[in-house]
């Protein structure tokens, strides 16, 4: 099964967010838990979970990627800023309770100064915090860019994170195909060395879902500069080895990339034909 969808807005709740992500082709889809810039969460209603369950069951729709919010850093230097993190963090684990056995994708934070290795430690001990024995949802640690202070840019960085989470069973990996090449990792022109690496290093059982998104630079820029699907970098006969590839098939493809409804729709109907 090709899983393909974009990011929904979450302003309508989640039988909304089922219908829209269905209207615009897609199978699955990422959202915001919350303001991504920040800020308290809409508290869910459980009939509109339950109705929105009910709806998922009928279109096959059953992969949820959710996406903390960009000021999630439980590595920041500011103690209120991973505070922050750390109640947000626990809330949206509690919220996606509400959604059994789905994702919750976060970047792993940025260092601001600190150093990678105490980045590391930080970011473990929240996730150490958060995670609880009962919980259904698998949390998913986002391959960076490495930009500025960015931990997550090296494949390494993960592994480190993941060997320090207790909980192995309940974290997981989401691949950012503009963050990785961005970071240096050439899938243009040797995806298959690419994902033996990430095979070697991390584990390709980790991974669960892609963020699919062409990048505006070259491989290796550590710029996190998004762009369209037929107008980045990266060919499309690149992107058609990504989403085909065996190591991938089946993971929920994710669209981030700068677009209205109208253009979501559209890379979702060309990379369905793409796909075959
Ligand atoms: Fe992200
Ligand atoms: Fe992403
Ligand atoms: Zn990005």
């Amino acid at each position: 099964m090709f899983r393909i969808g974009c990011h929904i807005s979450a302003s309508g709740g989640y039988e909304a967010m089922g219908r829209r992500a269905e209207a615009l082709g897609g199978n699955t889809f990422a959202f915001f838990t919350r303001n991504p810039r920040g800020g308290a969460a809409k508290e869910i209603d459980p009939a509109d979970a339950e109705a929105f369950l009910a709806f998922c069951r009928k279109r096959d729709i059953d992969r949820l990627v959710a996406h903390a919010p960009y000021t999630l850093n439980p590595c920041a230097a500011k103690e209120n800023v991973r505070e922050f993190a750390h109640t947000a963090f626990a809330d949206d684990l509690r919220r996606m309770e509400f959604t059994p056995g789905q994702y919750y994708n976060f970047h792993p934070g940025s260092h601001v100064g600190q150093g990678i290795e105490i980045g590391i430690e930080k970011i473990a001990e929240v996730v150490n915090a958060v995670l609880f024995p009962e919980m259904t949802t698998t949390v998913l640690l986002e391959t960076m860019a490495g930009k500025g202070s960015e931990v997550g840019g090296r494949f390494e960085e993960l592994r480190a994170i993941i060997d320090r989470v207790t909980l192995s069973d309940k974290i997981g990996v989401c691949l950012d195909t503009c963050h990785i090449w961005d970071g240096g990792y050439d899938v243009v022109n040797d995806l298959d060395g690419v994902l033996t690496e990430f095979d070697r290093v991390v584990g390709l059982g980790r991974l669960k879902a892609v963020h699919l998104n062409n990048s505006m630079n070259d491989c290796g820029s550590h710029k996190d500069r998004h762009a369209k699907i037929t107008e980045g970098k990266m060919p499309l006969d690149a992107i058609r080895r990504i989403i085909t590839h065996p190591a991938l098939e089946g993971l929920p493809f994710i669209l981030e990339t700068p677009n209205d409804e109208e253009g979501y729709a559209a890379e979702i109907a060309l990379l369905k034909e793409l796909h075959g």
